[in-house]
């Protein structure tokens, strides 16, 4: 059967040049970077490589990358490393209740240690407002952590204006960008960010490898005890392969980066055009504009995203859903609520993200199967036939024959 991928926002596959240099440092080039001999010093210069290739994506300078275990690791050293370093000065973060969990948990875990969060909330597009923010800041913030692009609907914030007040105010600036690097233009010095998170198999490198950006002067405490590797920040010898191929990826994905998000958001646009031209009750989430290239985000009312998604999978077709019913879960996605939709719309989510691999056949298939496939759903649905007396209620309907 045909296999179509619309999960990238999960994770991405591998470049095949990106894994060609990967294995060429697990079999041949495979020298401990701290070793002084030959095989190490190959290791180490290839290491060092790659921090210039990562540096180079987003205009800062090499010896202000930090690689880590991937996306997670690099929100908790942002998250962890300035509270540590900074509590002197003050308590209070600042971040956004539409984070992922790597910032949200952290967050929780920061508050049981006397740290104070402000959660700021979002309007109907997933956006933050700056007014909210300003008003947030007092005397004892010592962070602001907003991420640059949600990783389920695909907003993009004001980055600039935040960083610009940030700068103003003194108060660290730290942004989730796992989601944009390799899909957004990004200069941390245009925009003012002082630390940034990113992780490499959400742009064509491998799981388990990732990197902070930390600007120059920011006062950050390890979090992970052990050598001298990364200037004493981040214990542990390099893994080797992971970060060749982050660079690799990196300076991939630099490359015609305009003309691929161009080529990528014309197949989105497409997408979510056919699905509002063929499909009645549906709603498109996120803003409308300030979006991520390959994010398509929709509820589609009565019936759930995951019967949708399992019908599609079925079909060869793999996206996700915002839904967590069937995992025995009655709560949907917090970015979903936090946007102010109801249980029954956020049930009905269904994420399709596409990246640059993907073809505008995959597409046509796409917007060949779906209307079928919600039409039989939403003949069985309960909620469904009496569609005009349709009213949202809480806690959750649309959950109640499985629970
Ligand atoms: C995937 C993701 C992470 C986590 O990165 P991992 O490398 O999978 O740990 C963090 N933040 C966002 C926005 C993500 O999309």
């Amino acid at each position: 059967m045909k296999r179509v991928y619309f999960d990238h926002s999960a994770t991405t596959q591998v470049n095949r040049e990106v894994a060609e240099l990967m294995l060429e440092y697990m079999t041949e080039k495979y020298g401990n970077p701290s070793s002084v001999h030959s095989f190490g010093r190959e290791a180490r210069k290839a290491v060092e490589e790659a921090r210039e290739r990562i540096a180079a994506l987003f205009n800062a300078k090499p010896n202000e990358i930090i690689f880590t275990s991937g996306g997670t690791e690099a929100d908790n050293l942002a998250l962890k490393g300035v509270a540590l370093a900074n509590r002197k000065k003050g308590n209070h973060i600042i971040t956004t209740g539409i984070e992922h969990h790597a910032i949200m948990h952290t967050c929780e875990y920061l508050e049981k240690q006397g740290f104070t969060v402000t959660y700021l909330p979002v309007d109907e597009n997933a956006m933050i407002r700056m007014e909210d923010l300003k008003n947030a800041i007092t005397d004892k913030t010592i962070l602001i952590s907003i991420m640059f692009a949600n990783n389920e609907v695909g907003t993009i914030q004001p980055i600039k204006e935040i960083g610009q007040l940030a700068r103003e105010k003194g108060i660290y600036f730290h942004t989730d960008a796992v989601q944009a690097v390799g899909s957004h233009p990004i200069d941390v010095e245009e925009l003012n960010i002082d630390l940034l998170s990113l992780a490499g198999h959400k742009f064509h490198a491998s799981k388990g490898i990732g990197a902070l950006y930390v600007r120059r002067g920011v006062k950050l405490e390890e979090i992970q005890h052990g050598g001298a590797h990364e200037r004493n920040m981040r214990a542990g010898t390099e893994n080797v392969p992971g970060i060749v191929g982050l660079g690799k990826a990196a300076e991939l994905a630099k490359r015609d980066l305009d003309k691929k998000i161009a080529y990528i958001k014309g197949l989105r646009d497409k997408l979510i055009a056919g699905v509002m031209e063929k499909i009645p009750h549906v709603k498109l989430n996120g803003h409308p504009e300030s979006r991520l290239p390959g994010n398509a985000n929709f509820s589609f009312l009565y019936i759930e995203g995951e019967s949708l998604l399992l019908n599609l999978d079925m079909k060869g077709i793999a996206a996700s859903s915002g839904s967590a019913c069937t995992s025995g879960s009655l709560d949907p996605s917090h970015v979903l609520l936090a946007m102010g939709l109801t249980h029954e719309v956020a049930h009905g989510s269904l994420r399709v993200t596409l990246g640059q691999d993907n073809t505008e056949e995959e597409v046509d298939y796409f917007l060949e199967v779906i209307p079928e496939i919600v039409e039989r759903l939403r003949s069985m649905s309960p909620l469904y036939g009496s569609a005009a007396e349709f009213k949202p209620s809480n806690p959750c309907s649309a959950c109640h024959h499985h629970h």
